[in-house]
């Protein structure tokens, strides 16, 4: 049973998670369907959002830790010249 399974190698692709007989022709035919091509255009995507979203995570952060900066330095500030 091994052996017959692994003389009829498969191979999955792993954009849209389908397997399929690991010869060129079938890979060839599965990459230009449009399955595939809606999956990696989805995937790329999603990875763009991602990668937006963290970008913007990043920032909101900076922001917020120069404010706290900003308002530690003005507290700071204030408090030197009220002890004047
Ligand atoms: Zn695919």
């Amino acid at each position: 049973m091994t052996e017959r399974w692994l003389s009829n190698p498969r191979f999955c692709c792993p954009v849209c998670n389908v397997w399929m007989a690991d010869n060129i022709a079938s890979r060839r035919k599965h990459e230009q369907g449009n399955k595939h091509k809606f999956a990696v255009q989805d995937m790329m995507r999603k990875k763009r959002e991602q990668k937006f979203q963290l970008d913007r995570e990043d920032r909101e952060l900076k922001r917020e830790l120069k404010n706290i900066e900003m308002a530690a330095a003005a507290a700071q500030v204030n408090g030197e010249t009220k002890k004047v």
